[in-house]
């Protein structure tokens, strides 16, 4: 039973949609068009978030630091021109460009610091929010920016920080419900905060996560991400250039592309979907009517081939041990560790004295190498020999009944027979059958793998 009696939309905005004032204006028209959007999600305007994580690293010469601060001002000017310049507005637009200065002078030349990181970070969304509910109100609607960080509760790992779901959804009824009756509410994505209010973020791509907490919380009946592409295609459209978008797709294979590389969906953009019920849409803002994917449930086909993903700069982890030889508690006691240092295993395969494993790396900006820090190769050096091998890809197909249909490993390897495969996962899902390959060979391996197995 759904809570309210009214049905809503989330509607999320991602970086180019909300790049500069045409691109919002397009925006705005979508959101004025569905009287069942109430809460809008935004992004950071494109490239705002690179030129903050630059700043957050604190290693910029002086000038280097000043024009990127410029290259950002510039941005968020640009809109607020175009808007007339409101008065409060202007002055929360300088003093959120003040605690960029502020916050990335405190970076400089400093020691890794979370905290002020995050801070920094979270500017971006904190910009592009106020812009675009200034300029939905300049549009005659009713309407309100929403610090998400009200809301948004996560621990506090910084970066990478976890919502805790049950006081997103008690803060939200709380403070953001009573608000959308009479108000279209434009918040942040990417961003929260920590039980002692310091600011968090969900990981780079976080945004499309946050609205799609806040759907579920809302218990809204959509989901939609408005993006740059017309939908999901069955392949990144940029990596291969006939992959088309697919109209409808299940949760189960979205979840899957999503997890494998499928940028245009945060990896944990399914399962707060899965969870309350409601169907995705993916469009792009630029051209609504061109229509996109919606991602249901049920869907009405289940092909075999249905899609690729790629998922560049994976790090191969092996350990040997000939404890391992008929032992029991090897494994528990490697993933143990591996728990520990906060590392989550993607892909596995096994031998009698070995264990290779990729390590999910989602939301991270490094790869995973960067994971492997040396205290936990200091502690997995007790138990067993550790090999690292890195510029690896992770290439996955993607479709339905892949481990019960016979001869869909032939169509595969038939493809992939001129190259070096180093790693196969198959069985575990029905949905994916997952291979490594050297980097460099990764992009021709998927071009060719779409022509056999997905190209008309
Ligand atoms: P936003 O800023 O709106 O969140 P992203 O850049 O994160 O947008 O995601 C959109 C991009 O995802 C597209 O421009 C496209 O290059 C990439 N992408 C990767 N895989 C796919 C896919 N299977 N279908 C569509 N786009 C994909
Ligand atoms: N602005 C953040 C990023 O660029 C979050 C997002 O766009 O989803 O990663
Ligand atoms: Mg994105």
């Amino acid at each position: 039973m759904r809570q309210t009696d009214f049905s809503y939309t989330v509607a999320k905005f991602g970086g180019t949609s909300v790049a500069d004032y045409q691109a919002m204006q397009r925006c705005a028209d979508i959101v004025l068009a569905d009287p069942a959007v109430r809460l809008v999600v935004v992004s950071a305007s494109s490239g705002v978030t690179n030129l903050l994580v630059e700043l957050a690293k604190g290693q910029l010469t002086e000038a280097e630091r000043l024009d990127h601060l410029a290259q950002i001002a510039r941005i968020q000017y640009q809109i607020l021109d175009q808007l007339q310049r409101p008065a409060q507005l202007a002055a929360d637009i300088d003093d959120l460009l003040v605690q960029m200065d502020k916050l990335s002078k405190q970076r400089l030349g400093g020691l890794a610091n979370g905290a002020i990181s995050d801070a920094l970070l979270a500017l971006g969304e904190c910009c592009s929010s106020a812009l675009f509910a200034e300029l939905l109100r300049q549009r005659n609607e009713q309407s309100l920016c929403f610090d998400a960080r009200r809301v948004m509760r996560t621990d506090n790992h910084f970066g990478k920080a976890e919502p805790d779901l049950t006081a997103l959804k008690q803060l939200l009824e709380q403070h953001l419900q009573p608000l959308l009756q009479a108000n279209r509410v434009v918040t942040q994505g990417f961003i929260g905060a920590d039980s002692e209010g310091n600011t968090t973020t969900l990981g780079r791509g976080g945004s499309d996560f946050s609205a799609a907490l806040m759907a579920e919380a809302l218990q809204a009946e959509v989901l939609a991400v408005w993006t740059d592409v017309d939908g999901i295609y069955s392949c990144d459209p940029r990596l291969v250039t006939t992959a088309r978008p697919i109209p409808e797709l299940s949760f189960d294979e979205a979840a899957e592309m999503a997890t494998f590389g499928a940028k245009v969906l945060h990896p944990a953009t399914i399962l707060p979907a899965v969870r309350c019920g409601s169907a995705v849409f993916v469009g792009k803002s630029r051209a609504p009517e061109q229509g996109g994917t919606w991602i249901r449930k049920e869907v009405a086909t289940s092909p075999g081939f249905r899609a690729l993903s790629l998922r560049k700069q994976q790090t191969l982890l092996t350990v040997h041990s000939l404890n391992m030889l008929h032992a029991r508690g090897f494994l528990a006691e490697l993933f143990a560790i591996l728990a520990k240092h906060r590392i989550s295993v993607d892909l596995i395969t096994t031998s009698e004295v070995s264990v290779a494993l990729t390590i999910d790396d989602t939301g991270s900006s490094g790869s995973g190498a960067s994971l492997i820090t040396p205290e936990l190769k200091q502690e997995l050096a007790t138990m067993c020999r550790v090999e690292v091998t890195e510029q690896l890809a992770l290439v996955a197909v993607i479709g339905n009944q892949l481990a019960t249909t016979a001869g869909i490993a032939k169509q595969v390897f038939e493809v992939l027979e001129p190259f070096n495969v180093r790693m196969i996962c198959q069985g575990a899902s029905p949905h994916n059958l997952c291979f490594l390959v050297d980097a460099q060979e990764a992009e021709p391996v998927v071009q060719q793998l779409h022509r056999t197995l997905l190209d008309d």
